[in-house]
């Protein structure tokens, strides 16, 4: 296949593609076999010519793709993505812990090649899941076992479900079509601005557990990994807890799919000497401004309700060397309350399919590196709990969210009712200065960035928006150092994958990360003819 860049109309039809093919390219119609959108980005710039950006591929003759080739103008290769792991032939069967995007992947990809994985996750199945999270979310009872960090599905269950994929690659491509066939719409295979909601994301997350169950594999919930047993360098097993009992398993190959906020599990490796080393992340607050407003700035006049609910992404380098950045926007949703550990507070933002709500929300953040928070392998850790509790500490103890409206902050003021913009953080805010549980580099940084933001976006600086913070888990605080055969640079057969291990941000590089450790399992056990 080769593929092109065509412009399109917002409202365009397939017939349309064809038709801008031919006008760039000397090819005929009857030419043209299967054409394939492989990336579709909306362009906002010019407010009266809103219109999709769109890389397309198609099949010719291989005599005419050659000659096409040839002329080099506009046209490039489209090399075969076909994702074809050899069938498992691995000594014990493979235990994979954490059942998030790349745990999820990992163990359907060893299903489908026969290996029977185990799957352990320390949080309860999706349909179980949902009434802790309500609990949590209206009554403000935390379970540190199962809330918006941990569950099946993972971080991502209770979130916009945002697929950014990036150029497409055969690992990606598996993980969009695998979601497409498990229930997510067809668009989110090319479509720059791809996203499914939460309430598809839960439906999708068990269909993906059903097909690794009816392949052979076994899904345990409420069990979580207390031990990893290795012996001469080598993992030989582990275990986990489940209900009060202790279960011990063996294998030889264990992937460690734990995400971002498993302190415990950072432990049991730091326990068995696996070399990690502290990394930056992210920290500041969720910013809510009316979802129409937001829509306004964006797209002008052009028709919102067609084109879904407008995003921004806005980042700006401050002379101090720090980032400001605008980060998992959640367009018509609202701001999660994502705790995991008693006695702090996280924000983070989630979004349904439609993304018709009233506020569009997303984090501004400050980037953190290792030398602010100089210390061993988990100082970065400290310092997001530390964030974590202050925020608790000088709100009521109730999980209710410090909130400033957005004027009053940049005034260093808390004494601004909220006018306008409700903040949607489902426990309710109380109105509390940034600075009490933010560190001052942090709370200037936003104030610059944000003024920066509304000289490129003029608006941005909505007077009555509000800010709900803190936003800490932004990604891993540590990285798990492996080799590119995925494994741990000293024990052999542990595998650290996805977000927790630093490897990914976000589910399609976390599922990416799962899918290509299955692949490299499968291919060191493969049967050499
Ligand atoms: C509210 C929210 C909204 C988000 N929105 C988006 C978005 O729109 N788009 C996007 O791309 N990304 C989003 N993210 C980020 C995304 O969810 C993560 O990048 C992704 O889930 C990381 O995948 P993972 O599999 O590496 O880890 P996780 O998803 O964190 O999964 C790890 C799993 O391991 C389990 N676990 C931990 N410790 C143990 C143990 N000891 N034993 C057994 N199990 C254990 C946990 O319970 C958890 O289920 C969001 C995150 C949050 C919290």
């Amino acid at each position: 296949m080769i593929k092109t860049n065509v412009k399109l109309p917002t409202d365009y039809s397939e017939a349309d593609i064809i038709d801008r093919i031919t006008a760039a390219l000397p090819v005929s119609r009857d030419e043209i076999g299967e054409v394939t959108v492989v990336r579709r980005t909306l362009n906002v710039k010019d407010k009266e010519n809103v219109h999709y950006d769109m890389t397309v591929a198609f099949c010719l003759s291989s005599d005419r793709e050659e000659s096409l080739l040839k002329l080099r103008k506009r046209v490039s290769v489209y090399p075969d993505m076909t994702f074809a792991p050899p069938p498992a032939c691995l000594p014990s069967r493979p235990v994979v812990v954490g059942a998030g995007p790349a745990g999820l992947f990992a163990a359907l990809i060893l299903a489908e090649s026969g290996a029977r994985p185990v799957l352990y996750e320390r949080g309860l199945s999706v349909e179980e899941r949902e009434s802790r999270v309500r609990l949590f979310t209206t009554l403000g009872m935390l379970d540190p076992e199962c809330n918006i960090q941990y569950g099946e599905g993972g971080a991502g269950t209770y979130s916009d479900g945002k697929l950014k994929a990036g150029a497409p690659d055969k690992y990606k491509l598996k993980v969009l079509s695998e979601f497409v066939h498990h229930g997510a719409p067809e668009d989110i295979m090319y479509s720059s601005s791809a996203h499914v909601g939460t309430d598809k994301l839960s439906h999708i997350v068990r269909s993906i557990r059903e097909r690794i169950i009816s392949l052979g594999g076994e899904v345990h919930f409420a069990a979580r990994l207390i031990a990893i047993d290795v012996s001469d360098k080598r993992l030989v097993g582990g275990r986990v807890e489940k209900n009060g009992e202790i279960i011990d398993f063996s294998t030889n190959d264990l992937i460690l799919a734990t995400g971002h906020s498993a302190k415990d599990v950072f432990e049991l490796l730091s326990q068995i000497g696996a070399p990690m080393e502290a990394r930056g992340f992210g920290i500041g607050m969720r910013i809510e401004h009316p979802r129409e407003y937001i829509d306004r700035l964006i797209y002008g006049n052009a028709d919102a309700s067609r084109l879904g609910a407008a995003s921004y992404h806005l980042v700006t380098h401050l002379p101090t060397g720090r980032s400001v950045y605008s980060f998992c926007m959640c367009p018509g949703g609202t701001v999660a309350a994502a705790a995991s550990e008693r006695g702090g507070i996280v924000t983070n933002g989630m979004s349904e399919y439609k993304r018709d709500g009233e506020n569009s929300n997303a984090a501004i953040l400050v980037s953190v590196t290792p030398d602010d928070f100089s210390g061993d392998v988990f100082s970065g850790i400290a310092l997001q709990r530390s964030i974590e509790r202050r925020a608790f500490a000088i709100t009521s103890g109730t999980y209710r969210a410090p909130a400033q409206r957005l004027d009053a902050f940049m005034k260093g003021r808390a004494d601004v009712s909220f006018a306008g913009v409700k903040p949607s953080y489902p426990i309710g805010v109380e109105r509390v200065k940034a600075e009490k549980y933010l560190p001052e580099y942090v709370t200037d940084s936003m104030r610059l960035g944000l003024l920066d933001f509304d000289a490129w976006l003029p608006g941005f600086m909505y007077p009555e928006a509000t800010l709900t913070g803190p936003e800490t888990r932004t990604t891993s605080p540590v990285r798990v150092l492996r080799g590119e055969d995925f494994m741990s640079l000293t024990v052999n057969g542990l595998y650290p994958i996805g977000e927790g291990a630093g490897y990914s941000g976000g589910i399609v590089s976390s599922a990416r990360d799962g899918v290509m450790c299955a692949e490299a399992i499968l291919e060191k056990y493969k049967k050499t003819p």
